[in-house]
């Protein structure tokens, strides 16, 4: 067979020649911007020609540092395309983990959102390999700021060659693009994608049993480009040509809700957070959302209360997965098999709210101090997961040794399998609740207290107890505008019937809102400290 390569910049070659009208619709500060992908191909190049003037050389990296829109969809493409590597940077990071990133990656050139300018000018003088900042906005003149020596992407793009030609001889092992995990303990760690990998995940995004991403989708990725390239979905709908929809910065549920019926999306992407504010506006509000056919949900656990609301009460199917930024993210996916179709509705939301099966191409097993877990539902062993679209390393981080062993990315998730091969994941191991030599699911105890109808969100943490060693204390939001007031008392009776008695909380504790890390889901390390004040 012809040994072809599996490169970034065709993806988008693919559009412009198959689907040149297709529209991509981009919110931006000021404005809606309707281009297709002919004028997305012509920018991109135009990109990719002034990335080379700047001098960026093969397997240098440049950064973003942007919200979810058409100039960071360019970026995508226009970087690996000159041979660079695009790094998406997280534009919540903390300031000294957002120098550790962009030092560490070695960054050339950042591109980045004229609202997030200050977060940058903030750290300037600690970067040591920045050498041209270029400003991603609307606007002709270029703002206000103390970043030297700074462009505008727009008068760049201008004077730009709009007919350049990617490069053609890269390898498809070439790294295409990188990310940091948003790293909850520690510094972040820098995971580099490969050509290849992100091509082979593309694809499989495309499966019928996978997200079928498709020509005749309307996407819209929720999930920020700088998490885990919005699972893959900017790279999806490009090959695929479907027409995408970036709902840009600031955006609120309620924007949410109105893209999705002006636009007519059928697909879209995000973590349980953001999906718990959609359901709280659509309880508020009327929206037509007959359009979409999949709210793929990850991160973090989607709670079964959750995907029943979408699905029961507003006939939105909602499709649960799992990933992390090691890989590129896409693992497994819940869907039901032929033969789960019939099942009574209870037990086919049982098997639609774990994660589901692995998509094809990617292995898993699990492992705890016994060897490799019964697939039973009841064995819990640590998750381990290889794959052509799974890091063997991080970048240049001597903690590569620890997470990747005998050709096994070791996820540091406990899980359970069950006999059809769909996971569960019952905690990181780190949040796992130790108490009287026995473990405790925080997961499935928020999970649980998330079903409650006052409930707008809920984490649980473990607290150090001089018997047990450990005991879980939830923390608890109550809806918006709820009238009604509920105690701990409501809640442990809410779980009585699911649980045995030592699982329920010692103690619930109400607060207005719940931390959040970079990527929206519960810091569960700043609840520990809150608790045990
Ligand atoms: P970070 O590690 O910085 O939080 P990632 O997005 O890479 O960023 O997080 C990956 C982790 O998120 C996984 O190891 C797992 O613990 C958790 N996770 C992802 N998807 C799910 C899911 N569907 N259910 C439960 N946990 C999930």
């Amino acid at each position: 067979m012809m040994n072809t390569q599996l490169l970034v910049a065709p993806m988008l070659e693919r559009a412009e020649t198959y689907f040149p009208k297709k529209e991509v619709v981009s919110r931006t500060l000021d404005t809606t911007h309707r281009l297709t992908y002919r004028d997305i191909g012509k920018r991109t190049r135009a990109l990719a020609s002034v990335l080379e003037k700047f001098g960026v050389q093969r397997g240098e990296r440049v950064g973003s540092f942007a919200w979810n829109h058409h100039r960071h969809l360019e970026a995508y493409f226009g970087v690996p395309g000159m041979g660079g590597i695009i790094h998406m940077i997280n534009i919540r990071l903390p300031e000294e983990h957002l120098v550790h990133v962009i030092n560490h990656a070695e960054d050339r050139v950042l591109l980045i959102d004229e609202d997030l300018l200050p977060l940058i000018e903030r750290v300037k003088d600690k970067l040591t390999s920045v050498h041209t900042f270029v400003v991603m906005t609307d606007k002709d003149e270029l703002p206000e700021t103390s970043l030297a020596p700074i462009y505008s992407y727009e008068a760049l793009i201008r004077d730009g060659d709009e007919t350049y030609e990617f490069l053609q001889d890269i390898d498809e092992n070439e790294p295409a693009a990188m990310c940091y995990t948003s790293a909850t303990t520690g510094l972040p760690k820098g995971v580099v994608y490969s050509h290849r990998g992100i091509a082979l995940h593309t694809l499989s995004l495309g499966l019928a049993d996978s997200a079928a991403a498709s020509e005749d989708d309307v996407s819209m990725p929720v999930v920020p480009m700088f998490h885990v390239n919005a699972w893959g979905m900017p790279f999806s709908s490009t090959w695929f040509g479907s027409k995408q929809v970036l709902p840009g910065p600031n955006f609120t549920p309620k924007l949410i809700a109105e893209l999705i019926q002006s636009e007519g999306v059928t697909i879209t992407a995000g973590v349980p957070t953001i999906w718990l504010g959609l359901l709280q506006v659509l309880e508020q509000e009327n929206y037509d959302m007959s359009s979409l056919r999949a709210v793929l949900c990850g991160g973090s656990a989607a709670p079964k209360g959750m995907i029943e609301k979408f699905e029961k009460e507003y006939n939105i199917p909602f499709v649960h997965a799992y990933g992390m930024t090691e890989t590129t993210p896409l693992v497994t996916l819940s869907r039901l098999k032929s033969h789960q179709q019939e099942l009574p509705e209870a037990e086919r939301m049982d098997v639609r709210s774990t994660q589901g099966m692995a998509v094809p191409g990617i292995d898993i097993k699990a492992i705890n101090e016994n060897g490799d877990i019964k697939w039973d539902g009841e064995d819990m062993g640590e998750l381990l997961i290889r794959g052509p679209w799974i890091a063997d390393e991080y970048h240049n981080d001597n903690r590569s040794e620890e997470a990747f062993q005998d050709g096994w990315l070791y996820t540091g998730d406990v899980v359970t399998i069950d006999e059809e091969g769909s996971i569960n994941i019952v905690d990181r191991t780190k949040d796992l609740i130790k108490s009287g030599g026995e473990w405790i699911s925080s997961v499935e105890l928020e999970n649980a207290i998330m079903a409650h109808d006052a409930v707008q969100e809920a984490a649980v943490v473990a607290v150090a107890d001089p018997k047990w060693q450990e005991r879980p204390v939830a923390c608890v939001v109550v809806k918006d505008g709820d009238k009604v007031s509920i105690s701990k008392d409501d809640i442990n009776d809410f779980l009585r019937p699911q649980f045995a008695k030592w699982w329920l909380p010692d103690d619930v504790l109400f607060m207005d809102e719940i931390p959040k890390t970079s990527v929206g889901k519960f810091l569960k390390r700043a609840l520990r400290d809150k608790v045990q004040q």
